[in-house]
């Protein structure tokens, strides 16, 4: 491959490190394709709309050495700080996935579009994915930016998975369940900020008070890692009853609703120390993401700006 000649990169998943590397690739040289199941962008980057005001439902904040000093210097008109917390958290202010949409908005994005199979191309080009729909996208450099268990998935259907050298190594990444409980309710800011929890719960924040617009009262509540384990597959609203009364019982939360998110992969226990995994078949193939880089939202952004960088330097792409 020549350094002059434009490659078409397909990037599977729209989360903060499929949207970083499109970001980073973005030139004359590389014409990027972003694909992503959900309706939205950001992954596990999620905020969702409730009446006027809105929930942060996947990672609740970043963290200052989540992020490298570059890429601080790209987000920070993006991002604000939690008032009166130390040590810093950064939010936005129109709930987290504000950071992906922005980061993104140039981008070409197919959502609502799950791959379900990868192909080896024939002729003009190396790679061919397919949709539900069977809509067919065609590239020279493929890269899966998704949690590992899904990648593998993706890889093991299309039959491309023991050809790889490390296609067994996505097996070794591990990630915790997570319940997600997100309620409203009339007590005043303060004093759910002020609640410290006990478990089941890990993390208790009040949307407003942590800075997102028109969201007082609209809480997230972190369920820990055994009740998340121990509940994941029980009936919602089995969950929403158990999770209503303790709420009540320990903090005197009058609920005016309460509903449930559950995320199978939600941070990763275990990670490659590989910065990114690269093979070879009809065409280069790339695995990124927080399954990488020791894993965690440092990881997933480590990993696709390593990827960026190599893919920029290296004189073969
Ligand atoms: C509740 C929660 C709490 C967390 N807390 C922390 C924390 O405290 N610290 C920390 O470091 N990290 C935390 N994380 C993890 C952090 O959010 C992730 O590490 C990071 O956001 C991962 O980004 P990613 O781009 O690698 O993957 P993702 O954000 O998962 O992006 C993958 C994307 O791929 C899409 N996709 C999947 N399969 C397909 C397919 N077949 N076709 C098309 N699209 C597909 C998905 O829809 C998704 O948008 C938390 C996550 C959650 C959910």
């Amino acid at each position: 491959m020549t350094k002059d000649k434009t490659r078409t990169v397909l990037i599977i998943g729209t989360g903060i490190s499929g949207i970083t590397l499109a970001e980073k690739l973005a030139g004359p040289r590389f014409k990027v394709f972003l694909f992503d199941k959900s309706s939205g962008v950001g992954g596990r980057l999620a905020t969702r709309r409730f009446e006027e005001g809105k929930w942060d439902h996947g990672i609740p904040w970043i963290e200052p050495d989540q992020i490298k000093p570059e890429q601080w210097a790209l987000w920070k008109h993006l991002l604000v700080s939690v008032p009166d917390l130390s040590p810093k958290r950064f939010i936005a202010s129109e709930g987290l996935t504000f950071l992906p949409k922005k980061l993104s908005e140039h981008q070409v994005i197919h959502k609502q579009t799950k791959i379900i199979e990868i192909k080896e191309g024939q002729k003009k080009s190396a790679w061919v994915i397919l949709d539900e729909k069977q809509n067919q996208f065609e590239g020279d450099l493929l890269v899966l930016a998704l949690p590992a268990p899904q990648a593998f998935e993706l890889l093991s259907r299309s039959g491309l998975l023991m050809r790889l050298s490390w296609g067994s190594k996505l097996t070794e990444i591990e990630y915790r369940p997570h319940l997600v409980a997100l309620g409203k309710t009339t007590a005043s800011s303060t004093s759910l900020w002020e609640l410290t929890p006990q478990p089941p719960f890990e993390l208790i924040l009040d949307n407003g008070r942590k800075g997102v617009h028109k969201s007082a009262g609209l809480f997230t509540a972190y369920l820990d890692e055994s009740f998340s384990q121990e509940n994941f597959e029980r009936p919602e609203q089995q969950v929403v009853s158990e999770i209503s009364s303790l709420l009540n019982d320990r903090y005197q939360l009058q609920l005016e609703h309460l509903e449930l998110k559950r995320w199978r992969y939600s941070r990763t226990k275990k990670a490659l120390k590989d910065l990114f995994l690269e093979g070879l078949l009809s065409g280069p193939i790339f695995f990124i993401g927080d399954g990488c880089a020791n894993g965690g939202f440092r990881g997933a952004l480590l990993s696709s700006c390593s990827l960026s960088e190599y893919l920029i330097d290296a004189p073969g792409f």
